[in-house]
């Protein structure tokens, strides 16, 4: 049959070379090699041993299941080749106030009643004096994560441990070789070295070529920068620009050390607020990833080394090394026919670990957007729109937990307790003074119940509760109340050891 209305007539991308084997590389890598190599596409990845990665990205959040299973890789498996852990949510200790702690739970608080949130009905309890508890008495994975528990949610069966969400742990570096397997296998070429210069078209202004050291030369009609930091395509060369986010968050450094586990891995990830930062604790099946992330305006490099190793739970397994960055994205994450992704896109402190989850996000609106040859800038700039939301909703929920501080005790938190926040967030903060409203808008990475856990937790009280709580009968709700409690701490105590939940899935190595 003849072509009747012009569909079919472009150009396809033919071969798409990837700048760096990082976790953004080799996700990339093995994400296009299970959907865009057809037999006529090439994939090229190089990267420079020489150079190395940053390789500390160890905690997730639960959507990189989904990426997971799109490359066809079962949970055990995975958990297997990478030592992962389970991970329920984050702790969160000295935030508020020096002394507190709070959990930030993956999945939902408690369950709504007639469509009215739960929290409301929390929320009216406390105002009654009822002795309601706090909100993480009522999350299922809060339960479970401090009885150091672990089941998968079972659906169809009628319990609340369908409550339960959750993400992972796991060796970034081993993540990365595992991908690598994989990508190699169905088809992606990878090429080790330095690349020196990077040639552009006279006219578009395109990126034509990279060519490495040995004077070998990569060709490709798309490229994607996940050469990390420093941006080695979308920067160096093509000079998109950086928005700078440090007035913000001021932390610039980060020293990570590998400790010898004690005890069994927790099912959480801890992070411990300091001086002029905070400190993260994840646990792996052979040791546990540690680091101090701070301000250098605020603290010395020796003193925060200093404070990381005096709080390690066990022994050192490395020396203790520095890594420096500025928090922001880039003006352009897709400029001309280059995609950035990773680190080379922006980053954003590890506080709600969403670096891993950016660069998924990133990859699925690529794929979602994949581009014919030329690149249009009609689905560039839809790219570009996406990605600059998502990031700035990223960087809200962050700001929020420096925000939320009672703390005054160092010039660090003083700062960042008075300072004025983008009018993006304080719209949400004041919402939610007012009657503990929250809403998800678009497209939104953290749901309203993720707010509610750093409000509550950081003793962000409303004034009052929604007026809507009264239309439901006090005596019956604080009932039902009492038996969710009930229902998720005694469930959580006849789950599994997380440790013992890994090995009966054989996922321990
Ligand atoms: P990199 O790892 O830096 O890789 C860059 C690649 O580019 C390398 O392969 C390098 O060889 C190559 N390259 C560079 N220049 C050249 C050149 N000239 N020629 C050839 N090759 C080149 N994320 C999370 O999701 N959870 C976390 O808990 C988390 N914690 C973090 C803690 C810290 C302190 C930091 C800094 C980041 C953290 N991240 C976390 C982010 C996470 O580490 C990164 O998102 C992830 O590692 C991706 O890095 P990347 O692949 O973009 O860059």
């Amino acid at each position: 049959m003849g072509q009747v209305n012009g569909i079919g007539n472009v150009n396809r991308i033919e071969r798409v070379v990837i700048v760096g084997g990082g976790t953004a590389g080799w996700m990339a890598a093995a994400a296009l090699a299970r959907f865009f190599n057809d037999g006529r596409r090439r994939i090229t990845l190089v990267e420079s041993d020489a150079i190395g990665t940053v390789g500390v990205g160890e905690a997730t959040i639960p959507p990189i299941a989904n990426f997971n299973a799109m490359l066809d890789i079962r949970e055990d498996e995975f958990l297997r080749a990478t030592r992962g852990t389970y991970k329920l949510g984050i702790e969160f200790v000295n935030w508020g106030r020096q002394g507190d702690r709070y959990f930030h739970p993956f999945g939902s608080y408690g369950q709504s009643f007639h469509g009215i949130a739960f929290h409301q009905l929390f929320l009216r309890e406390q105002a009654r004096g009822a002795g309601s508890g706090t909100i993480g008495d009522y999350s299922m994975s809060t339960a479970a994560a401090m009885a150091g528990k672990f089941a998968r949610p079972a659906p169809g069966a009628k319990s609340v441990v369908n409550q339960i969400a959750y993400a992972y742990h796991f060796d970034a570096g081993l993540y990365a070789a595992f991908l690598r397997k994989m990508a190699e296998q169905r088809g992606v070429r990878r090429i080790e070295g330095k690349i020196e210069t990077v040639e552009r078209h006279g006219e578009s202004g395109d990126v034509q070529a990279v060519v490495l050291e040995n004077d070998t030369r990569v060709e490709g009609d798309l490229f994607i920068d996940c050469s990390g930091f420093r941006g080695l395509l979308i920067e160096d060369t093509l000079e998109a620009g950086y928005e700078d986010w440090s007035h913000w968050l001021p932390m610039d450094r980060a020293i990570a050390v590998p400790s010898r586990n004690v005890g069994t891995p927790p099912p959480f990830t801890r992070s411990t607020a300091h001086g002029a930062g905070w400190q993260w604790r994840i646990p792996l099946q052979h040791r546990t990833g540690n680091g101090h992330v701070f301000s250098s305006g605020y603290m010395q490099e020796d003193e925060a080394r200093e404070i990381l190793m005096a709080n390690l739970d066990g022994e050192p397994l490395a020396e203790p090394r520095t890594l420096r960055f500025c928090t922001g994205m880039r003006k352009k994450a897709w400029s001309h026919n280059v995609v950035s992704l990773g680190l080379s896109s922006g980053f954003i402190e590890p506080l709600e670990s969403t670096s891993i989850h950016l660069i998924q996000n990133g990859i699925a609106r690529l794929f979602a957007l994949f581009p014919d040859n030329p690149v249009s800038p009609i689905e560039r700039d839809e790219y570009n729109r996406g990605m600059r939301e998502l990031y700035e909703d990223v960087r809200d929920f962050i700001i929020l937990h420096y925000k939320a501080t009672q703390r005054g005790d160092t010039e660090f938190w003083r700062y960042v307790r008075d300072m004025e926040v983008p009018a993006s967030l304080a719209r949400k903060i004041d919402l939610w003074r007012l009657h503990g409203r929250v809403f998800r808008e678009n497209a939104e990475l953290f749901v309203a119940d993720s707010w509610i856990a750093v409000m509550l937790g950081q003793n962000i009280w409303p004034e009052s509760y929604d007026a809507i709580a009264d239309s439901l009968d006090p005596d019956r709700v604080a009932a039902a109340m009492h038996q969710m409690r009930a229902a998720y701490r005694e469930t959580a105590e006849k789950l599994p050891a997380h440790e013992a939940f890994i090995r009966q899935s054989n996922g321990w190595h």
